[in-house]
């Protein structure tokens, strides 16, 4: 008899899981994916990071295509596979996309000389999906879902998992309640808004884990016709530089480009920024953000360091903004960004310390290198990828070392980015689906596994 598998979390793990198994014959009746946010249909575009296909959903859609970028995947199944596992994410992304057609790839070849004095440049091939598909994306692949009889249960959190009895307990009505779902396979999937809730676990079972670096910085913003010459070889650039005696790297990250918006996220109560790109051209504003981010190594308690930074620079429930000439701009919906414009940068340098000179470095080589840009950009603070410690998992299957019914996927393990999320669900599953492994004797083995 088909186990029974419980998912946590409708973003783009979650979602690429369930449809990798019922796409093998595996029955629907059989999955329950549980979520905090709501289906495709009733989601509201301010719920940036909850819902069907989670984060993922209400993100720019940029897939990217290579084993550099996104988060770890090539180190659990090597290149190849790796690779292999991305394209069915893309593969799914268009299957369910209105007009496949539309989604382009970006696939630039060499660095521009002017670039090369002052950057690094990251040259990667990207498929380019936009929001506002995504949405229509969403709404297809939910409905194939659910005519596979896949379960859905919407707006209730799940706030334990007894990994011990295979049991998951979620709220009933916003309620912690006694409801429970039993569970033979637990696709633990729950993004960056549930990172706190990995953190619990991590904590109440011990989990063995890998500290991680900080990576933290700013959403850049201006007028797009400043970066032209690069988005034209590159829509998703990614200037970068290395300082390798200070354990310190940036990066530019997450471009958008034509109409872009910058996005409030909010973790932990506090407000951070990232960013979005609309296709439809009612949209379009000419604008282009991209994250300024500083990945730190050798940092005792990343998690910690960067919660202590970020709580302190917010200013009555939102974060800050500098420009030495514009205001913030706007959401898509052409409402007020949630944010306080500040004059100066003393308060943030005196709360980054030495690496707030490390972003000012790097916006005034932008200056040189994009020569119109002069003062014509303003900056969203702070923007913030928190990476939980991740637990140590069987590399085939992404199951937990301990409890290997327990598999984490996406953003909750080790993955940044969409496609590598994506790839980590159907990682996860593969081996239910395999003939070679019978369902009752899944067993996980450990490829260089530290
Ligand atoms: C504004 C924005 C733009 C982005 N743009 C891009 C981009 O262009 N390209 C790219 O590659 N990446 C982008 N990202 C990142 C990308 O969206 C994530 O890396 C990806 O969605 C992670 O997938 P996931 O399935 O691990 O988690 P998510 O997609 O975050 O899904 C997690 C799901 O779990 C649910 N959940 C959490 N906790 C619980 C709980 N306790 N109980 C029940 N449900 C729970 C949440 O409601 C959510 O739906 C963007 C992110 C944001 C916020």
């Amino acid at each position: 008899m088909a186990k029974k598998i419980v998912i946590v979390g409708a973003g783009v793990a979650g979602v690429n899981a369930a449809t990798k198994l019922v796409d093998n014959g595996f029955p629907g009746k059989n999955i329950t994916i549980v979520d905090m946010g709501n289906d495709p249909y009733n989601r509201k575009p301010e719920e940036v990071m909850t819902g069907f296909l989670g984060a993922g959903g209400w993100s720019d859609g940029k897939l990217t295509y290579h084993t550099a970028i996104g988060g770890q995947l090539s180190k659990y199944v090597g290149e190849e596979k790796a690779m292999k596992l991305m394209d069915e994410v893309i593969t799914n992304f268009k299957r369910f996309h209105p007009k496949p057609e539309e989604v382009q790839c970006s696939n630039p070849v060499e660095e521009p000389e002017f670039i090369k004095p002052y950057f690094g440049l990251r040259l990667f091939p990207v498929w380019h999906v936009g929001t506002d598909y995504l949405h229509e994306i969403g709404k297809n692949w939910y409905d194939y879902l659910v005519s596979k009889d896949v379960n859905f249960i919407w707006n209730e959190r799940v706030f334990r998992v007894d990994f011990e009895s295979n049991l998951v307990n979620l709220t009933v009505n916003g309620k912690e309640g006694e409801r429970a779902l039993e569970y033979d396979q637990l696709i633990f999937a729950v993004g960056k808004s549930g990172i706190d809730f990995v953190q619990e676990i991590q904590d109440e079972y011990q989990l063995e884990t890998e500290h991680k670096s900080v990576q933290i910085g700013v959403r850049f913003e201006a007028p797009q016709k400043h970066f032209q010459d690069l988005i034209d070889i590159s829509y998703d650039f990614k200037l970068y530089r290395k300082f390798e005696d200070k354990g310190v790297s940036l990066r530019s990250f997450c471009t958008n480009n034509n109409a872009a918006y910058v996005a409030v996220e909010e973790t932990y109560g506090d407000i951070t920024y990232n960013g979005h790109a609309k296709k439809d051209s009612k949209y379009r504003n000419d604008m282009t953000n991209f994250g300024i981010l500083m990945e730190i190594n050798g940092i005792k308690n990343p998690f910690e360091w960067s919660r202590n930074i970020v709580s302190k620079l917010q200013y009555s429930k939102k974060g800050l903004y500098y420009s030495p000439t514009r205001k913030p701009s706007t959401t898509s919906e052409g409402n007020e960004m949630g944010v306080h414009q500040i004059n100066t940068l003393k308060e943030v340098s005196n709360i980054m310390g030495e690496y707030w000179d490390y972003i000012v470095d790097f916006i005034t080589d932008m200056k040189t290198v994009f020569p119109t840009l002069r003062n014509d950009w303003g900056i969203y603070i702070p923007e913030v990828k928190y990476l939980s410690p991740e637990p140590l998992v069987y590399h085939s299957d992404l199951a937990l070392i301990d409890y290997p019914d327990v598999h984490f996927v996406g953003d909750a393990l080790s993955a940044r980015g969409i496609t590598v999320s994506g790839a980590q669900g159907i990682l996860a599953v593969e081996k239910l689906i395999s003939k070679e492994c019978p369902w009752d004797n899944i067993q996980g083995d450990i490829i260089n596994w530290r």
